[in-house]
């Protein structure tokens, strides 16, 4: 049984209707759903509503302080199926945010390919499933170009020149944060927050989300920023499509523990096809209070 997400359309600025359909079902009986929104696609994940039998669902987001139209920031839903013989043989959906982007499943293997073989607890990827990728209204020409090119993209990042990296997606809605944020201002009264890391939300970024970039700018360009005065690395660093990564996200070298502050993000596309996003990030100095966040490394 697989369950995938056909439609996310932003209708209302507070309203996001989702539906879904069901594939390869085994069982009869009464099917249920629980749907769940995230700011990042490595959650952690709000249960919005469960045990509906329909295939599409209204979010109100409108007690998150959440506007749908904004294009600063992103949200991702994700579909929890639960068949009759129980929640042991519940699936989700793959993760599929605003802009009707899913979660990649690319792995080395290939179909038909000698040297790339599928690994033994791996099934040939489902071509309908990866349909819900893209605008019903594209080709399967342009599907399959997309696909190789992504294909390519994240071999070149994984066997070659790519390294690894967190992005911490930062909160712009939820719950306010109690000890900085003054609801009549609204504003906050203190940039070095604990709890809220100078975002004014409770937790102030989602879960870490494993990445892989690579550094596009051969040398780090020194600046002076405008607010300290101090030398700034500014540099580029590329990823692929999904996430997408907006403008305020951190993201962390893992294996030097340096923090990068999403300045700019430049879409890159090929014959009209988003293959991959170049950030403009700056090095976040030491002291930043973003170094407080606990990532384990
Ligand atoms: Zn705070």
């Amino acid at each position: 049984m697989k369950v995938n997400v056909v439609k996310v359309m932003p209708w209302h600025p507070n309203f996001v209707r989702l539906q879904w359909e069901l594939a390869e079902v085994s069982e009869s009986g009464t099917f249920n759903y629980s749907v769940e929104r995230s700011g990042s696609p490595g959650g952690p994940w709000t249960e919005l509503v469960s045990l509906l039998t329909a295939l599409t669902y209204d979010d109100d987001l409108s007690t998150q302080e959440a506007n749908t139209l904004s294009l600063a920031r992103d949200i991702y839903y994700r579909i929890k199926a639960t068949p009759p013989s129980g929640g042991v043989n519940a699936v989700y959906s793959p993760i599929i945010n605003l802009d009707g982007l899913v979660e990649h499943e690319i792995c080395d293997a290939e179909p038909g390919n000698p040297e790339r073989p599928i690994p033994q607890n791996q099934s040939e990827p489902d071509p309908q499933r990866r349909t819900t990728a893209f605008p019903r209204t594209e080709g399967g020409r342009m599907r399959l170009l997309k696909r190789k090119i992504l294909r390519d993209r994240y071999i070149m990042l994984s066997k070659l020149n790519g390294i690894q990296y967190y992005l911490l997606k930062k909160r712009h809605f939820g719950t306010r944060c109690t000890d900085c944020y003054d609801p009549n201002t609204r504003s906050i009264s203190s940039s070095n927050c604990g709890t809220c890391y100078g975002t004014s939300w409770e937790g102030g970024y989602y879960s870490p989300v494993e990445v892989l970039g690579r550094r596009v700018a051969s040398e780090t360009d020194s600046k002076i920023s405008p607010q300290s005065k101090d030398d700034v690395n500014f540099t580029e660093i590329e990823l692929l499509d999904f996430p997408r990564v907006d403008h305020g996200d951190v993201l962390i070298e893992r294996a030097h523990n340096i923090r990068w502050f999403v300045r700019k993000r430049k879409i890159v596309s090929l014959k009209t096809i988003l293959v991959h996003q170049n950030l403009v990030v700056s090095e976040l100095p030491r002291t930043a209070v973003e170094y407080k966040i606990a990532v384990s490394l």
